[in-house]
This record gives structure tokens, sequence and C-alpha cells, in this order.
């Protein structure tokens, strides 16, 4: 047999990482498009491509998710912030698009022009249905769209005056595709859904139906509201928190635990999937197989595994706890997937090939930071140094981070003495996840061809019953894998892909 299996690479009990290893090419019989990338997130939760962003203040807030849902994957925003200012970035990606939106913003025919530009600040849209009474309660007796105050200057003309009155509207009860075709024949923007007594049940906007066209792979719950995951801590106080992201339509949360086989995490996980039975709940973070047994005995639906292998990240330096990120991710899915638990490989993924060997030693989905840091859907500012654009990428659990809120995921408690187990520092701009996204999905393809596995099922069936081979490298495999003898050399920068067109919001 030539390499060897994962089991006899891992015998050792060396604590491997991702550079020290590469895996052998097999037999390709099928063509790249033929690839499938679909895995699963949790025990429910089910993604187009295996791509997850960091819960990190500069890494997922409303655009993060919202793209990253649209292109296949899954955003989960950070908790460095207010209970309501992390609701309120749920809500935004969970009104984004929709099947029946079931509490559609309406107004009244005495409210003015004004109020239109209003609603078009905060929320992005501006089809608005007009009621008697100006609440959903009332009977529907006009619509407003952008056409009607287009042109319209006095902002204070009252909407009984532009708005339209000769609705195309379809009655309670029609199913999602008879309201498409029926917005398809009537070409219209927005078709409202009444009950017999002429009130308002939902409204469904054409605009969506061009965004489930433009997005095929767009991870999305039953309502087709795009979905989205959020971090929070094993503190008790933030039960609250659980709460309010769920009020807002969360679909997954990651307790956020830098060590987490803690008790404070079972309790957390407990109470979560006991409140609210239907939400999916990710625990971690965990490096060892006993830890994973204590998250999936508490209720965990995946588990996410790493300690130390981030890219900001200096626990292993400071707190000499942790494990290398390959060893690590083999041994806990060795257990998890046995359990029919998927795990998620945190940290340290800088190339698609961190990503291809992740999931070749068992993990379903990766989750990133610093890959997705710099993109133009991260939160923060660009700004240029030395003539290079960069944009701020800091560790949660660096000092600037903790000020800021952070360090709930480290037990800090005292406020006096802070030990940092991360920095901050720039990333380069490296465009849009527009582009980058659909670039590191393509890549992944091309490397399951290269062995010989047409998808996940197929990887891992393949890891378990040892046909997949590997290798170590060598110190000096590693500087001949990487570009050597050159003088001088371009490398193409993720960024300079053509961008398909932006997702239209509102
Ligand atoms: P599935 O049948 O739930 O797997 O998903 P499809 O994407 O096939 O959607 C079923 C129906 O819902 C089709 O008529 C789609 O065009 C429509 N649909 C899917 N997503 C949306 C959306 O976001 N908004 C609206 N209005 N319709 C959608
Ligand atoms: P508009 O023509 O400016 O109203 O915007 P579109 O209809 O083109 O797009 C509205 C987008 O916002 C769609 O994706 C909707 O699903 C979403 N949306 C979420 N909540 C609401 C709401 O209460 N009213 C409207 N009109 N759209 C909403
Ligand atoms: P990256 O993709 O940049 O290599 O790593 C991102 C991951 O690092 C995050 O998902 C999170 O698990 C971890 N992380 C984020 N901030 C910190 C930090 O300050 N310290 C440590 N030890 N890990 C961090």
């Amino acid at each position: 047999m030539d390499g060897v299996t994962g089991s006899e690479l891992f015998k050792a009990r060396q604590s491997l990482t991702y550079d020290d290893i590469i895996i052998l090419p097999g037999h390709i019989d099928f063509g790249v498009q033929d690839v499938s990338l679909k895995t699963k997130l949790t025990r429910e939760i089910e993604l187009s491509y295996p791509f997850t962003s960091s819960p990190m203040d500069t890494v997922t807030e409303a655009e993060m998710a919202i793209h990253l849902a649209l292109l296949g994957g899954l955003g989960f925003v950070h908790y460095n912030n207010s209970i309501e200012e992390q609701s309120e970035i749920i809500r935004v990606v969970k009104r984004f698009e929709n099947g029946f939106i079931t509490d559609p913003k309406v107004l009244g025919p005495d409210q003015t022009v004004s109020d239109i530009h209003a609603i078009r600040e905060k929320h992005g849209f501006s089809g608005i249905p007009i009621t008697d009474t100006g609440d959903l309660a009332g009977k529907v007796v006009g619509i407003v769209t952008n056409r009607d105050i287009d042109f319209e200057t006095d902002l204070d003309r009252p909407l009984r005056e532009v708005m339209t009155t000769d609705l195309v509207t379809a009655p309670k009860g029609v199913t999602l595709i008879e309201a498409n075709q029926i917005i398809r024949e009537s070409k219209k923007g927005k078709l409202p859904i009444l009950d017999e007594q002429g009130r308002l049940c939902a409204l469904v906007s054409r605009h969506d139906l061009l965004k489930n066209r433009d997005y095929p792979d767009a991870v999305k719950s039953n309502t087709k509201q795009l979905m989205v995951g959020a971090a929070l801590s094993t503190r008790t106080d933030d039960r609250e928190r659980l709460e309010a992201l769920v009020d807002a339509g969360v679909d997954v949360i990651v307790i956020d635990s830098a060590q987490g086989d803690s008790t404070f995490q079972y309790e957390m996980i407990k109470h979560a999937k006991a409140a609210f039975p239907d939400l999916q709940v990710i625990g971690g973070n965990v490096v060892t197989q006993n830890q994973c047994a204590n998250l999936i005995r508490a209720g965990a639906d995946a588990i996410r595994i790493g300690m130390g292998p981030g890219s900001i990240c200096i626990t292993q330096e400071t707190m000499a706890v942790g494990r290398g990120q390959a060893a690590a991710v083999y041994h806990c899915a060795l257990h998890c997937n046995e359990q029919g638990v998927p795990i998620i490989a945190d940290g340290g993924i800088s190339d698609i090939g961190d990503i291809v060997k992740a999931i070749a030693f068992g993990a379903s989905t990766v989750m990133m930071g610093s890959m997705f840091a710099g993109t133009s859907e991260s939160p923060g500012e660009y700004y240029y140094q030395n003539g290079v654009r960069l944009k701020r990428y800091r560790g949660m659990a660096s000092i600037e981070a903790m000020e800021a809120g952070g360090g709930k995921r480290y037990f800090v408690e005292q406020k006096s003495v802070r030990v940092a187990q991360g920095v901050s520092g720039y990333v380069v701009d490296k465009g849009s996840v527009m582009s980058l996204v659909p670039y590191l999905a393509q890549g992944l393809r091309h490397s399951f061809q290269d062995m010989g596995v047409i998808d996940m099922a197929q990887l891992h069936e393949r890891l378990y019953n040892d046909s997949l081979h590997f290798e170590l490298r060598s110190h000096s495999a590693q500087t001949e894998g990487g570009i050597h003898g050159l003088y001088s050399y371009e490398r193409p920068n993720y960024g300079q892909r053509e961008t398909p067109s932006e997702p239209r919001r509102g």
C-alpha cells in the first residue's frame, strides 16, 4: 500500500496540523462540475458549501451573513455588542429574502410620503401596503411603491393621494407557488394576500423570486428566509440574549467558549435545547474525544473544533493548552461522526488546501475568520498603509476586543488583570465574498476531483474505510510544495476575479 491511512497517520498521537500532511491522489472518472459540496452544518441544517464565518466583530455582521447565506454558506453573528444590536442584525438578515412576508410594514392613508422614505432608509424597501387603520388589523385600501413616489417632491403629501388602488391580490390560503405564478403573470412587484374581510395576511415580493433565481445555492429555511447563526456566551445572563435571538429568528446558535468542556456550557446547551427544541445548538470549542462526548451528551447538534490554531490566536503560547488542528479534527471527527454529529473545523484555514484537509480528516464544515476578514462584507472601513488597502482584523480575546466588550468566551471575570489570548492586526483587501466564495468552491471541486471523490459522503467513507491515503510532509517537502527558486513572481489575488452582480437590497 502506498501512503498511510488516517488511523495510521494519527496513531503516533502527534499534534499534527494541516501543513504537516499531504493527501495522495485517487482515480478520476467524473468532471469537476459533477462534484457536490453539499454538507451538514448541524444534525438538521444542510449547507450548499462547507463555509462558515467566525463570530468575530471584524468578520460577521449582517452584510457577511446575508452574502454567505446567498452563496451557500452561513455566517455567525458576533456578540461583542448589546442584545438589541445583535438581534437587530439577525432581523436584517431574516428580512432580506422571504417567501410570504408575514409581518409586512404598513402605513395609513393619512401618513405621508416622508414616512415611506423613513421606512426605506431603515429597512431598504418601499413597497408599502396602505390599510385604513395604518396597521395590520385594518383593511387594505391601496399600496405605495417606488413608482408612486419617484418624482414626488412634496414630502408632506398624504399617501391617499399617491397610492395605487387597483390592486392585484390573492386570497388567504394560496400556496407560494400559486402566489409566485400570479406575480409572474400580473407583472406586479408586490402581491398582498388578503383574508375574507380584506385584511392583510402577508405580502409576496417579486424581487424575492429574482433572488431565488439568481442565487440557487442560497441556504434558506422553509419560510424562504436566509439562514443565519449567532454566538453567545455560557454566562447565565446570556439566556436573555438567547431569547432575543430566537425572537429575531436565528436558526442556529454557537456557544462561544475557548475551552468548551465546562459545566457552564453543559447548562447552557441543556437550557437552550429545553427552551427552544427546534433551535440548532453548536457546542465548543473542544479538541479531544472526551470533550466531544460530554457536549454531545449535553445535547449539542454540532461541535466546533479548535483550540489555538486561529491566525490571531496566542492561546497555545500563553496557556500551553490546545492541540494541533489536524489532530484535533481527526480525533474529534472520529467520535462525532459515529454519533451522527457534524463537526466544524474552526481556525487556521489560510487557503483552499486547508479546507480540503479539514474535510478529509472528517470535518463537515470549516469556520474562517481571517479568510473573510478584509472582504467588503466584513465590518469596518478600509484604509491605506504604504499604498496597501487594509482592514482591521482582531482576535476576540485581544486586549482591544476585550476592552470593547469581548473576553466573554475566556472566562475573563477580573477587569484589572487581563491575559490576552489574541492579537489585533490588519489584513489586506480581499475584494468581495461574492467572488471569494465561488473561487473557494471551485478550488474545492478541483481538489475533490484530484482525490477521486465526488462528494462529501464519499470522502468520509474513504477516510473511514481506509481507502483515502496520506503522507507526512518533511520540512523540505513543504518547501518544495511552496513557490521556490524564482527571482520574483506574482500570485493572483482573490479580489481580481470577476464579481457577479450585487444582490439587490430592497
Ligand atoms: P423547495 O421546493 O422548498 O426545495 O424550494 P424551491 O426553491 O424549489 O422553491 C419552491 C417554490 O418557492 C418555487 O416556486 C420557488 O420559485 C419559490 N421560492 C423559493 N424561494 C423563494 C423566495 O425567496 N421568495 C418567493 N416568493 N418564492 C420563493
Ligand atoms: P421595494 O420595491 O422597495 O419594496 O423592494 P422590493 O420588493 O424589491 O424588495 C423588498 C425586499 O425586502 C424583499 O426581499 C422582501 O422580502 C424584503 N422585505 C422584508 N420585509 C418586508 C416588508 O415588510 N415589506 C416589503 N415591501 N419588503 C420586505
Ligand atoms: P482564523 O480563521 O483567523 O485562523 O481563526 C478564526 C478563529 O480563531 C475563530 O473562529 C475563533 O475560534 C478563534 N479566535 C478568535 N479570536 C480569538 C482570540 O482572540 N484568541 C484565540 N485563541 N482564538 C480566537
